[in-house]
């Protein structure tokens, strides 16, 4: 296995350095200082991850899928145990507390066992009547592209359900945070995941998509990050029509209305937003408050916002850490000042913390006019927006008024409004009086362009399957 902050590659059942021994440095967002280094796969190693998960492919999708999902279980068991260290190693890397990076590895064993124990009934014949039925059939090798953000819970969101579908995988983890890619895969490694079956490697993104999806061995696409990227690789898979699953950004609306419980209301939206340092595709970004409840609102979020202490991410105390890197702080800064320069008010933030790290304070703007990119670009950042509404149809019209429809939240008591809203809202989840992200159970995708597909639940696994239709069974 690769030591402490020197990350490999894994091909082939086997760690090791990239072939031409290229690095990419690694970087303490807290510190700024470069504190080691992850392999930078060559096209000599993509070639042969490619060879190695297309000779596994045969073996891997015809081994019993209840041993399939024995392993899977196993690898669950083997990771909770190593959790308490990997959460360490993704705090450094990441720069979120250490109490947001044992959560994320708790979900992440939970996606793995959730998808061992499903695996047989997920690849169990479907029958229609006596003459017919559904076949699920493993559809090939998977390209998987994850995120830095939540790399754990990520990465076990795409492997889980295609190894538990009997598809091999080749992964690109995220370069800014390789520990989670590189303990999970070893998870799965000593809980016998044949050698080809998971391959892992790092690299220059756009180099190792261009390969991989040049490649027809790769039969499925499956990528969470932005909307733009997403847009690059759907046009690459579309070359060799691999199914994509396409997990991008979002802009999270909140409807609060004017029954809305604050003190339950305001704790939330401040928790979830402000988590991971408001890096999260289906953070709230952009709140609406019924103008009778909104100086109110205004002055808790306000005081919540300021009372969150902002530090180490290794420090007990701390509640938010730094930005996980240097790119995010410099889009915090084009969005404020783009809309301050168009009349928006900085009630409180809104510039980076004078010390090392990149440390961005939550943040919150009023007054922000409709053109202002914050309310249109995904902030995926500690930035929210805070507008009154009056009417009912006003608010929906606003909080849709992006091009993304992943998540979006509601406070009411009312029947009548909670109903309005769950159907006015165009977002692949809506949540009323309750702030939630995904879990293991249950399908999650975005509709517009956050992406199509779904991750999570059967829908999961159905992604990395074809469905055979047999007839004539009884001819
Ligand atoms: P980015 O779009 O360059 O990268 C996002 C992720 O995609 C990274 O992990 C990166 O390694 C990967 N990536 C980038 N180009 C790629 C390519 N050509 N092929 C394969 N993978 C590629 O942006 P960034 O600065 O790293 O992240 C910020 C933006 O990414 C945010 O604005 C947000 O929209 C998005 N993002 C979304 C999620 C999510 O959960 N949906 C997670 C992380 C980042």
């Amino acid at each position: 296995m690769s030591h402490a902050t020197s990350y490999e590659l894994f091909i082939n059942g086997k760690w090791r350095a990239a072939s031409d021994r290229t690095t990419l440095p690694l970087i303490n967002p807290a510190t700024e200082k470069v504190f080691g280094s992850v392999a930078s796969a060559t096209v000599s190693d993509l070639d042969e991850a490619l060879a190695s998960a297309e000779r596994s492919r045969k073996a891997w999708s015809s081994r019993s899928v209840k041993e399939r999902g024995e392993i899977l279980v196993a690898a669950a068991r083997i990771l909770a145990t190593k959790a308490g260290d990997a959460a360490k190693d993704l705090s450094a890397e990441q720069g979120k507390t250490i109490t947001e990076a044992t959560g994320e590895y708790a979900r992440a064993v939970e996606t793995l066992e959730w998808n061992g124990t499903h695996a047989e009934e997920l690849s169990a014949p479907i029958p229609l009547g006596p003459n017919r039925m559904i076949v699920p059939e493993p559809l090939g090798v998977v390209a998987a592209f994850t995120p830095w953000n939540y790399p754990a819970v990520l990465i076990a969101r795409k492997l889980a359900p295609a190894l538990a579908a009997g598809c091999p995988v080749i992964l690109k983890g995220a370069e800014e945070t390789p520990s989670a890619a590189v303990h999970i895969v070893e998870a799965l490694r000593y809980a016998g995941v044949p050698d080809g079956v998971v391959n892992l490697v790092f690299g220059v993104p756009v180099h190792i998509s261009r390969h991989l999806l040049s490649s027809s061995i790769v039969k499925v696409l499956t990528f969470t990050g932005s909307t733009a990227v997403g847009k690059q690789l759907a046009t690459l898979a579309a070359n060799n029509l691999q199914r994509c699953v396409l997990e991008l950004g979002g802009h999270s609306p909140v409807v609060v209305c004017a029954d809305a419980d604050l003190a339950q209301a305001v704790p939330a939206i401040s928790e979830y937003k402000f988590e991971c340092a408001g890096q999260s595709c289906n953070a709230p970004s952009r709140i609406l408050v019924a103008r009778s409840l909104y100086e109110e609102f205004l002055y808790r979020m306000r005081e919540a916002a300021r009372k969150i202490k902002i530090g180490p991410p290794d420090d007990p105390a701390t509640e938010m850490g730094p930005m996980a890197n240097a790119r995010r702080i410099e889009a915090m800064q084009r969005l404020i000042q783009d809309a301050v320069d168009r009349g928006a008010h900085i009630e409180t933030g809104g510039t980076r913390l004078d010390q090392p790290g990149f440390y961005w304070p939550p943040t919150i703007l009023t007054g922000v006019p409709k053109d202002a990119k914050v309310l249109h670009d995904e902030p995926f950042g500690p930035i929210l927006t805070l507008a009154p509404f009056d009417t009912m149809e006003e608010a929906i019209e606003e909080a849709n008024a992006t091009v993304y429809g992943l998540a979006a939240y509601c406070f009411t008591g009312a029947a009548s409004a909670k109903r309005a809203l769950i159907d006015g809202l165009s977002a692949g989840a809506v949540s009323v009086n309750y702030l939630k992200g995904v879990s293991a159970d249950a399908p999650y995708g975005g509709i517009k362009q956050s992406g199509y597909g779904y991750e999570g639940g059967e829908q999961g696994v159905r992604s990395f399957q074809s469905l055979k239709m047999v007839n004539g069974l009884g001819s």
